[in-house]
């Protein structure tokens, strides 16, 4: 098992893009550190089996030292000055110090990425949450699965994807719902749509507003109204209820609450009305609704358009609901399935990524468990009270509440909801740091000091996909110029500030040992376990556990990766892909739930009551325009690294806004003219295609452009800042929005 992936000339790494975590072999072609290599896929990785789509067979193109940040910088008054990593550190150090004396810890925030590797991750919530005693700390995948986390957690007790890729080769039925999946998981897609080709009968449902590529191998697209997705499987329910599709003895044995969501699932009996509501026609609602009683293995995919929601978490529910009800869940072929939009969101959430999370699925107002991982960290304090997330987070910045803040591979100025008021945040913010690739970002702008990260193929650690298999991401160039690991900064700041043994880390190696003890000792069921687990002792308990059965006494039974405690550096190295729970030494688990105790405390799951809500700003006579945003197949993000490859600049090369042609006929636009788009909270220019996908009443803008990238075309200004309640993730799907004709002066 501890097979050796990298020989001189090819290096087994994964791709830093987007949730299907795809391996990818790197070759060099010539004799040379920068350029010219070849990219495949890895054949034997499970999450692609040798495929890429085009932005992993590009990679090869987004490699080099073009607009990267290089070396350390002060900031001021618009001139920059190279600095020394010493002075830039012991500046972040003494102003963290200084701040907290003054403000308090809560004066002092992080903002990181889904980008970070998972060793990276750890450290920097290790430091804040344990050391500066603040849960001021959150991510950029907040706006990406932060719904679906809560809402596993609402139904499972737990955080848990139950089931895996492996579930779409073996359906009957897949539903895809939010996603174009053909864009944002391209390789996913391609697995689907493999095995549409040798299944014929194999149903697959798309259910999202607009008409995408998705829809090429759809047998139903339900163009249902953005936001009534909680109306939708509210009827499903009943619906099921009432054509005897449930199953008995799980439902009997191992939910509770089924009679409340029944009651609300009521509302929407009425299917004529429902197809009403949602927009679609009544026979394909009819013939979805039947197909998925009729079916067994069903497995429901949803991501973006489904968590990006001011009633995300609920929409989120309101499919587990449907997976309950018919005992489709931890069983080949079926389940619930959420994507994550970055490629590390999912190992974001292993080590408490977001601010109302600690490491190890572990959760900051349990207090049994707070004490557990403070002893583990041995820590002098530990936050006891959730961060503020990231919408809120930079709405307290702009208060002046939070005085200090360290922003890590992400550009929230473009990115955040209402991102103009990110630019008076952190206009206002008394001190900056911005750890980057790239020089020059719209958020690098407003730094105090710059910090020049590695990125992909200079940086080594590892990464979880949304089937929760961790696959190394690996370094095959030399760093350019002084950047550094975002681990090894974050390290320094804190032993500067007088952290030094907590911090003294020479290699993700370390790190990842320790965040994999951690799990193990989080599934300690006695406190008088030792934390401080060696690697023999690690052996000893694998050992010692691997034949006994998860008992409930383990607040967490299927997070933890006590298989892999104790891994040499070597080890590490060559470490495979690997599906957590790692419960035995180099044993991944495919498939979750499988016994359906699920992790509520009496080993149940729950139905959700879920009420159907609109979107919470609705359109109006001002702004009759629904505004919903997402990718284009060929960016990535804020297109720092994509923006580089020609390849996929020749895909869209510039923004746009897709609307109905008859909308635009009505508001004096013509097809390929410059239009601008108004909301309550910002404005932004860009060319009207009208393509056909899109319902009347509703126009796309991708996420991709910026400041940097084009005349300011970021979407992210005219997002309203709308959010979940439960799980904070911001609306980006509805924002009202006016359209009209723009003619350059
Ligand atoms: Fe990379 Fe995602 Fe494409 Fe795979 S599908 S190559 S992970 S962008």
């Amino acid at each position: 098992v501890h097979q050796t992936l990298d020989t001189a000339q090819s290096t087994h790494t994964t791709c830093p893009y987007c949730g299907v975590g795809c391996g990818v072999e790197v070759r060099k072609t010539k004799n040379s550190l920068t350029h010219n290599h070849q990219v495949n896929g890895i054949v034997g990785h499970p999450a692609n089996q040798g495929r890429l789509c085009v932005k992993g067979s590009s990679l090869a193109e987004t490699i080099g030292t073009k607009s990267r940040l290089l070396f350390p910088q002060f900031q001021a008054n618009g001139q920059t000055e190279q600095v020394l990593w010493s002075q830039a550190l012991d500046k972040i150090a003494n102003t963290f110090k200084a701040t907290i004396e003054q403000h308090g810890a809560d004066s002092v925030a992080f903002y990181v990425s889904g980008q970070l590797l998972t060793e990276d991750y750890y450290v920097a919530n290790k430091f804040v949450k344990g050391f500066l005693g603040t849960a001021n700390i959150d991510t950029n995948s907040r706006l990406c699965m932060s719904s679906a986390v809560a809402g596993h957690k609402r139904a499972f007790g737990e955080d848990i994807v139950p089931g895996c890729y492996e579930d779409f080769e073996l359906a009957d039925m897949i539903v895809l719902v939010g996603s174009n999946t053909a864009w944002c998981h391209p390789v996913l897609f391609q697995r689907i749509a493999k095995a549409k080709e040798s299944n014929p009968d194999l149903c697959v449902v798309v259910i999202d507003p607009r008409h995408t590529a998705t829809c090429d191998i759809a047998d139903i697209h339900l163009p249902l109204l953005s936001g009534t997705d909680v109306a939708l499987f509210n009827g499903l329910l009943h619906w099921l209820h009432q054509h005897g599709a449930q199953d008995h003895q799980f439902v009997t044995a191992h939910t509770q609450g089924l009679s409340d969501a029944l009651k609300q699932a009521g509302e929407h009996r009425d299917t004529k009305a429902l197809a009403e509501l949602c927009g679609v026609q009544l026979q394909n609602l009819e013939a979805f609704f039947k197909k998925f009683a009729q079916t067994e293995k069903v497995i429901t995919l949803f991501s973006m358009g489904v968590n990006q929601s001011s009633q995300g978490t609920d929409k989120v529910n309101s499919i587990i609901n449907c997976h309950l009800y018919t005992g489709r869940i931890g069983k080949p072929g079926m389940g619930p399935f959420s994507m994550t939009g970055q490629p590390n969101a999912m190992g974001g959430r292993e080590v408490g990524g977001l601010a109302n999370m600690l490491a190890a699925h572990m959760e900051l107002n349990n207090p049994v468990q707070r004490d557990r991982v403070q002893r583990f960290w041995q820590s002098p304090l530990i936050a006891s009270e959730n961060g503020l997330k990231a919408v809120e987070l930079f709405e307290a910045v702009e208060a002046g509440r939070i005085k200090a803040i360290w922003i890590m591979a992400t550009n929230p100025v473009v990115s955040l909801p209402n991102a103009d008021q990110v630019k008076r945040a952190l206009s206002n913010c008394d001190f900056v740091v911005v750890s980057d690739i790239t020089a020059k970002t719209d958020t690098t702008a407003y730094a105090d000091v710059l910090l020049p990260a590695l990125g992909w193929g200079e940086k080594d650690g590892t990464v979880t996909n949304s089937e929760r298999c961790i696959s190394r991401q690996r370094a095959f160039l030399n760093a350019p110029g002084e950047a550094m690991p975002d681990w090894w900064a974050i390290s320094q700041v804190a032993k500067r500030m007088g952290f030094d043994s907590a911090f003294d880390y020479h290699h993700p190696s370390e790190i990842f040992d320790e965040h994999a003890r951690l799990s193990a000792f989080e599934n300690l069921s006695s406190e008088s376990d030792t934390y401080d687990v060696s690697a023999a002792q690690a052996e000893n308990l694998v050992l010692a556990m691997s034949n006994s059965n998860p008992s409930t006494n383990f607040d967490f039974r299927y997070f933890n990766l006590k298989g892999l405690c104790g891994l040499s550096k070597a080890a590490y190295d060559a470490l495979p892909p690997l599906q957590w729970p790692v419960l035995t030494p180099y044993q991944g688990t495919s498939r979750v739930l499988t016994n359906h105790r699920f992790s509520h405390p009496d080993g149940k799951a729950r139905f959700i009551s879920v009420k159907y809500e609109p979107p919470r700003h609705k359109a109006s006579r001002d702004y009759p325009l629904a505004l919903n945003s997402g990718r284009i197949r060929d960016q990535w993000h804020t297109m720092t690294r994509t923006g580089l490859a020609p390849t996929l600049g020749s895909h869209i090369p510039e923004p746009f806004i897709d609307m109905h042609p008859n909308d635009a006929l009505s508001f004096g636009i013509k097809q390929n003219e410059l239009a601008r788009l108004h909301s309550q909270w910002g404005t932004l220019v860009a060319r009207v295609q009208c393509s056909g996908n899109m319902r009347r009443g509703q126009v796309f803008v991708p996420i991709h452009w910026t400041a940097q990238t084009a005349s300011d075309a970021r979407v992210g200004a005219l997002v309203n800042p709308v959010v979940d309640p439960v799980s904070g993730e911001p609306e980006f799907k509805h924002t009202p929005v006016r359209i009209e004709p723009f003619h350059v002066q």
